[in-house]
């Protein structure tokens, strides 16, 4: 099968890959799950090289999707590049409700509902089957909270990757559905998904499983990575002050913070960061404990339970790559209430016309937290994360009945 027209021409500038925690060098163009010492892996590049070869202009007469950074991305060759209609996702103001809160500087969302699959687990998905279908994998699993298995089921799919996906058995039922229906065989665990996290592992062997699960592979990260990249460039390769991000397992933070270093070793941006912020939910928030208590790792959250499902992750193996990023940014981790959650989602939807998922809700409630309690100034211009489409998660039902052979008082309608 080839790929589509709009995948750009480009030598790959991918040398080597490396354990995020002790730096160990390992070889790219092989397989690889955790590192040998159990962390999760980063994708190294020839930056210099990068650098000679990409530049700003090239970038801006590409189509407009992530393979226009096709030089930070780690494909080989053209025909593994597999494609379902990728945007970029577009930056959606909300000056309406900046007002209301006094902010003087702008509120941006950032929907990632617009991808494939109806979430940003398409970017990170994307290229992991990318890299499967390079690597000859021809069997993928999984566990998931609902978005990643449909982004996984829906790439390996379309190359023909067989796929098995396990997810906690309240899932979403939209998320169960579309996963089975784009082919994977799906299981609904009685666990959550670190639960499912160990199925994966305890079965891959028995039965020729690559463990796909978050960070536990190198490739997601690349993929979540260009929402930094894109990010950059539709704000004139300026960055934000501060990005709201749900945090589960990480991977978007992580892999926006590594977008921004590798922004700056090919000389697109300064020096600036946004100020990364954790955003996590009160029922299920390991990382803002372990940030509070000046950890470098996250345990176990016992009994999480939150509305933003996708953000109920009880354990994250790239802990200290989300809190480092998150220290080093100056940046902070805060937990919101359900309570809270679902009042953002309701104020955005009436208010500009926004349907957020809940976890995109979650950020913007993080940032009416953090705007009251001074950690972020009303001057600052802030990036909040819609991972989602609101269309994908059970809402208050709406509408009332109308006979419509009754005498209507339209007036009072
Ligand atoms: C997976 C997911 C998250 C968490 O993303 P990570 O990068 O794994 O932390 C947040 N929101 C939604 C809607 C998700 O599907």
């Amino acid at each position: 099968m080839s790929a589509p027209a709009s995948i750009p021409e480009t030598p790959t500038f991918v040398t080597h890959l490396e354990c995020g925690m002790t730096g160990e060098r390992l070889p790219a163009d092989t397989l690889h799950n955790l590192s040998p010492k159990g962390y999760p892996i980063l994708v190294r590049y020839d930056l210099a090289g990068v650098k000679a070869a990409m530049t700003k202009e090239k970038i801006a007469a590409r189509a407009p999707n992530w393979w226009r950074y096709r030089e930070l991305l780690p494909v080989r060759r053209t025909e593994n590049v597999v494609s379902l209609g990728e945007v970029m996702t577009p930056l959606i103001p909300l000056p309406r409700l900046a007002r209301a809160l006094g902010a003087s500087g702008a509120v941006i969302v950032k929907d990632e509902g617009r991808l494939p699959t109806g979430s940003f687990k398409a970017r990170g998905l994307a290229l992991a089957v990318c890299m499967a279908k390079e690597l000859g994998v021809t069997k993928m699993a999984m566990p998931t909270n609902g978005n990643a298995g449909a982004a996984l089921a829906a790439y390996a799919a379309h190359v023909g990757i067989e796929t098995v996906v396990f997810c906690p058995d309240d899932t979403p039922q939209v998320n169960m559905d579309e996963i089975a229906l784009q082919g994977a065989r799906l299981y609904k665990v009685n666990g959550l998904i670190n639960d499912c996290g160990k199925l994966v592992n305890e079965g891959k062997a028995a039965a020729g499983w690559f463990d796909t699960s978050t960070l536990k592979e190198p490739y997601r990260i690349e993929g979540k990575k260009t929402m930094g990249l894109e990010l950059a460039e539709q704000l004139g390769w300026e960055l934000p002050d501060a990005i709201f991000y749900p945090t589960g397992g990480g991977t978007g933070l992580i892999g926006m913070w590594k977008a921004f270093a590798e922004l700056e070793a090919i000389g697109f941006i300064g020096k600036k960061r946004p100020k990364m912020i954790a955003v996590q939910a009160a029922g299920c928030a390991p990382i803002v404990r372990a940030f509070e208590q000046g950890e470098r790792h996250a345990r176990l959250w016992e009994n999480a339970h939150t509305i933003a499902s996708g953000i109920r992750v009880p354990a994250a193996i790239g802990d200290f790559l989300i809190l480092d990023a998150v220290r080093e940014s100056n940046g902070f981790a805060i937990a919101v209430e359900d309570a809270a959650i679902a009042a953002g989602l309701d104020e955005v939807a009436k208010g500009e016309g926004l349907l957020l998922c809940p976890e995109g809700a979650a950020t913007y409630a993080a940032y009416k937290q953090t705007l009251a309690d001074g950690r972020i100034k009303k001057n600052e211009r802030v990036v909040l994360f819609n991972c989602a489409s609101g269309l994908k998660y059970p809402m208050p039902q709406g509408g009332k009945s109308l006979d419509r052979f009754a005498q209507i008082d339209y007036a009072a309608l």
